[in-house]
């Protein structure tokens, strides 16, 4: 009987029949290739394999069998089809980022198709032959080439010198090793010689013992809670812990424990920027066990490591970033998600847009393992399944060592000004406390949220702004370059002589970013060396390497930065940070805007001071009464968590409501109009008063398409799997209308 294959394509399409040619294995999780549409030959994913034939005329067959073990395992195809289902996408999207891209070669023709499929490096050995290793035999033919062949001959001598099997890899090793060359090594090969061996490149293991960090009798007790609460069937902990505290400690020693068991460990870590120095970290204990995962790494290097993993016998550590989520760890005993809270765990473009903490707490469940959250600061979803006792949890409340939490001071900057006590944008305040800090020989980070030299320009005279053409926003001025830019799509612009609109007066910078803060502070400190580090500065991770490498080296005493400069990194020498502006963080309109805030600044506060004897924070804004301030300044997570946890609650918002944003976009702006009314107005009798909208996004036009929203709230718990299969029903119908065929909807489940 014939038997067909449902097979996943990495496609936003549904898995598709093919049949399974005669005798050939097939088995769910393996690779094959398959033609599909006009010429495509793609590596599809084989899903299940049953003998109801499809109802389609023509049933093409699976074209050929890639790879001799299937790449995913059971629990790892229940967890592609949790993303699809819960982030309503395709199983498809989710191969689109779970497997390397090497992995998953497609071409118009068989030829493009083969040249690519994927096999890992091998390095070549050779050793004698067995025959030469009768020493007689091996003296009869040294004579024999000695004259003839005398590079063979040399060649031989170093072979059997070399005892065992000899690795070459390159010709130039091959040289060293032998002064031989790779004609000689055939010549000697062809005569029977020498043997040449070809085999897959090996990583060295290390053994199971690992010096591990005394820990600290709170850090102990923390430890000890983690475990109760595990070995009491908690399958998810946090791990709550100032910054500073030891939670890096405490994860050590429950990696240490999983590898002596031979399981599989999976630290997930929010970003690039963070995991250099962290997988330094974790090798200086377990050395070559550490295996990195993240965008920076070659394509190969990737697709290696994929297929290495997934022939292993467990032992692993993966260190990396959100789609390591998806590695083949077949022994996985144990995820740690590092910084838990940070939004970039959740992929926004392109789908699936899931979420790799929520999808760290669902393999874990699906392997039998655990998931440790880690924050200082965790995200309130977290913060009330731990409170609520579905997760268990451990908290760190002191530093390590002698290390003192920072002093928070609050700068009031409309009372500095109208004092006269501000120049540029710093208050005397801070500027008083770099001053002393730069005396001391310390070193200072100054935080702003804005890249760039300002985030538009205006004509004095009639209130012009530039803005971009494609997108509905205010170009940033970039000093450096004289441009405008536009963050959302790059369109740049030259800065124009006189105002385009009244052609009176110049247009002026106004608003302040990172590149003004860097050119001001130089004027006021110029003997200070000052850094940058945000997008603009970093155009690679050389660059910032370099950066990051020179003010640990301490070779720069001003770092002024976004973000990027909040995570994790563990500089000694910083003893002030400022956060030039904390009103435009506290005074954003999204929902988690308060929570946002106060993570952020606990978070940039946390670098004052790591290992000195306390540092100081200085919080410049005009509002110094504002309630997240306060609890900033009181260090005070539960005031933050509670007082926020009491809104969301009243006014239904996560954690208490699952939110699912639809945006629709399309060049026209009537037919958006229409299709965003006819999809609200359908999802209104499903729904009722839980859509909300249509509403006009911050930013309503992006490359030229028109945007608009709705959002849907709805229950956690279980209904949310039907209200998900309803959404569905609806979107399908909405994008079957020929009225709005070409309008893009974009399902974002869970939105940040
Ligand atoms: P967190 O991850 O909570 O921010 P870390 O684990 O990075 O904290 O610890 C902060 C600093 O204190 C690090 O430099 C770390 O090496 C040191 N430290 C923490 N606990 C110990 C310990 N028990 N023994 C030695 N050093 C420790
Ligand atoms: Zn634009
Ligand atoms: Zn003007």
């Amino acid at each position: 009987m014939l038997r067909y294959a449902d097979i996943v394509l990495p496609l936003a399409q549904p898995a598709y029949t093919f049949a399974v040619p005669e005798g050939a294995a097939v088995a769910a999780g393996q690779a094959v290739a398959v033609q599909f549409g006009p010429r495509k030959f793609y590596t599809g994913i084989v899903w299940r394999v049953h003998d109801r034939k499809p109802d389609f005329k023509r049933i093409k067959s699976i074209h050929r069998v890639l790879y001799d073990a299937p790449l995913l395992s059971a629990q790892q195809m229940s967890l592609w089809e949790w993303v699809a289902s819960y982030y309503m996408c395709s199983v498809g999207e989710v191969m689109r980022v779970a497997l390397p891209s090497l992995m998953k070669p497609s071409g118009d023709t068989e030829e493009e198709f083969s040249d690519d499929e994927f096999r890992p490096r091998t390095e070549c050995y050779v050793a004698l032959s067995r025959e030469l290793h009768d020493e007689t035999a091996f003296h009869e033919a040294c004579e024999k080439l000695e004259r003839r062949a005398p590079k063979q001959y040399e060649a031989l001598l170093e072979l059997a010198a070399a005892g065992d099997e000899t690795r070459i890899s390159t010709g130039e090793v091959a040289r060293r090793l032998l002064r031989a060359d790779y004609a000689v090594l055939h010549a000697l090969e062809r005569k029977k010689l020498i043997v040449c061996t070809e085999r897959e490149r090996t990583v060295e293991r290390g053994g199971s013992a690992f010096r591990l960090p005394e820990l600290t009798a709170h850090q102990q007790a923390a430890l000890d809670a983690l475990r109760g609460e595990f070995a009491a069937g908690k399958t998810t902990a946090l791990l709550q812990g100032i910054t500073g505290s030891g939670k890096t400690e405490i994860y050590i020693h429950l990696i240490a424990e999983v590898l002596a068991r031979g399981g599989d460990v999976l630290l997930l870590v929010p970003e690039i920027a963070l995991t250099a120095q962290l997988i330094a970290r974790m090798e200086r204990i377990f050395g070559s066990r550490v295996t990195p995962y993240h965008s920076k790494l070659t394509n190969r290097r990737r697709t290696e490591t994929y297929l290495r993993l997934n022939r292993s016998e467990g032992g692993e550590f993966v260190v990396g970033v959100r789609s390591s989520i998806f590695l083949p760890l077949k022994r996985l005993q144990l995820i740690i998600v590092d910084e838990e809270h940070d939004a970039s765990y959740k992929q926004t473009e392109p789908a699936p847009r899931y979420n790799a903490r929520d999808c760290a707490v669902v393999m874990a469940r699906l392997v039998g393992g655990r998931t440790l959250l880690g924050s200082a600061t965790p995200s309130l979803e977290t913060w009330l399944n731990a409170a609520s006792g579905k997760y268990g949890r451990a908290e760190l409340s002191e530093r390590y060592g002698d290390a003192r939490p920072p002093e928070i001071l609050v700068s009031d900057t409309l009372r500095a000004a109208k004092r006269g006590e501000r120049k540029a944008h710093f208050n005397k305040l801070l500027l008083d406390k770099i001053g002393e800090a730069l005396d001391r020989g310390e070193q200072v980070m100054l935080f702003q949220n804005r890249r760039g030299f300002s985030p538009y320009v205006e004509c004095t005279e009639c209130g012009w702004t530039a803005r971009c053409p494609h997108c509905n926003v205010t170009l940033t001025y970039h000093k450096s370059g004289r441009k405008l830019v536009c963050h959302y799509c790059g369109y740049t612009a030259e800065v124009p002589a006189k105002c385009p609109s009244c052609k009176v007066t110049d247009v002026i910078p106004m608003g302040f970013g990172t590149e003004k803060v860097e050119e001001e502070i130089a004027k006021i400190f110029p003997e200070a060396r000052i850094a940058r580090l945000d997008r603009d500065s970093v155009t690679s991770e050389k660059a910032f390497n370099a950066i990051i490498a020179d003010f640990e080296a301490r070779k720069t005493d001003i770092l002024v930065g976004t973000q990027m400069i909040t995570k994790g990194f563990d500089f000694g020498g910083v003893s002030l940070v400022g956060i030039l502006n904390a009103d435009n963080l506290v005074n954003n309109p999204d929902f988690r805007a308060a929570e946002r805030a106060f993570q952020l600044m606990m978070q940039v506060a946390g670098r004052a001071g790591r290992r000195a004897e306390g540092g100081e924070v200085v919080i410049q804004t005009s509002e110094p009464g504002h309630p997240v301030i306060r609890q900033v300044v009181a260090g005070d997570f539960g005031a933050m968590a509670r007082a926020q946890l009491a809104e969301r609650e009243a006014f239904f918002y996560p954690p208490y409501a699952r939110l699912t944003s639809l945006t629709l976009r399309h060049r026209d702006p009537v037919v958006l109009r229409q299709g965003i009314m006819e999809l609200a107005a359908r999802l209104r009798v499903r729904f009722g008063r839980r859509v909300l909208g249509p509403m006009t996004p911050p930013v309503d036009r992006i490359r030229g398409e028109y945007l608009a929203g709705l959002l849907l709230k709805i229950e956690s718990g279980a209904s949310s799997a039907r209200a998900r299969e309803l959404l569905a029903a609806e979107l399908k119908t909405f994008s079957e209308n020929p009225a709005f065929k070409a309008v893009t909807v974009v399902v974002n489940v869970d939105p940040q």
